[in-house]
């Protein structure tokens, strides 16, 4: 994996949200950006196709974000490229009664990617680190106690052939603002619209401070996490897809080799 991408959080560093950009161009226009990016989906389908061929690994890719930050339309744009058939897209609600009496890894790990699958999280365990610790939902000591679990669970999964890459979506409140008022405005945006969105709002900084420290402790070698620019969408979905080419291409996947000789084989 791409060591040097700067969106890539060093395992041990202590993430600043201020310090990362929210509308990175990465000093590329948008056409080229388009034109790369059109390239990198197409290497994607090539290499969903080896991943399900070769049966080996599986590839399970995270996303967060704070409202409005643009999680449906990454999966939209980047997970296109995959054939549905091998990518299965999760979205992690609150937990219902039932999940409630188990530990908060059980509906997660029951949604984990099979060998030779894709699997894609709209939202994920780290809610639990996040939203029960913003909303005060559990006592802080059962979810301070979560970031081990959490790197524990990623270590067995990535030690058992499971790929991990987590991105944060990174957007500035002025932009949450811009992007929930259109919600408003467009009729047909309006059904996203939920006006508890602003009660979390008013919570940025605390969301800010749970991300933090999710990002500083979870940024593993075994499962790094990408904060990536997110205001401008082509480069969001540009930088997305770097990732997740240079993921799949580290585990120098091959096709199976045939147990006969296609030669020998007439087809009457
Ligand atoms: P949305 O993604 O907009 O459909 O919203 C899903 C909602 O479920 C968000 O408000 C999340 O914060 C909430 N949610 C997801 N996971 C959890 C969790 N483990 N505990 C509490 N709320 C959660
Ligand atoms: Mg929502």
């Amino acid at each position: 994996m791409a060591k040097h991408d700067p969106c890539r959080v060093v395992p041990g560093t202590k993430v600043r949200l201020k310090d990362f950009k929210t509308d990175d161009d990465g000093g590329l226009s948008k056409a080229d950006g388009e034109r790369e990016f059109a390239g990198l989906c197409e290497r994607l389908t090539d290499l969903q196709e080896l991943l399900y061929a070769e049966g080996k690994h599986a590839l399970l890719i995270v996303l967060q974000a704070m409202d409005a930050g643009g999680k449906d339309s990454t999966i939209r744009n980047v997970c296109g490229a995959f054939n549905p058939q091998g990518c299965k897209v999760v979205g992690f609600k609150a937990p219902n009664d039932v999940e409630l009496r188990h530990d908060f890894l059980w509906r997660v790990h029951e949604n984990t990617p099979r060998l030779g699958y894709i699997g894609v999280f709209n939202r994920s365990h780290y809610e639990d680190v996040l939203v029960v610790r913003v909303k005060d939902l559990l006592p802080e000591k059962r979810w301070r106690a979560r970031y081990e679990h959490i790197n524990a669970f990623e270590k067995i999964l990535h030690d058992e052939g499971t790929t991990i890459v987590k991105f944060f979506l990174h957007i500035s409140k002025e932009y949450q603002r811009d992007r929930l008022q259109r919600r408003l405005e467009k009729r047909d945006k309006l059904w996203k619209f939920d006006p508890a969105d602003l009660t979390e709002r008013a919570r940025w900084d605390d969301y800010h401070a749970a991300y933090e420290e999710a990002l500083s402790r979870c940024s593993t070698e075994h499962a790094p996490w990408y904060i990536i620019p997110a205001e401008r969408h082509w480069h969001r979905n540009l930088a997305v897809a770097r990732v997740l080419v240079d993921a799949l291409e580290s585990l120098n996947m091959k096709f199976p080799k045939a147990d006969f000789n296609p030669d020998e084989i007439v087809i009457p």
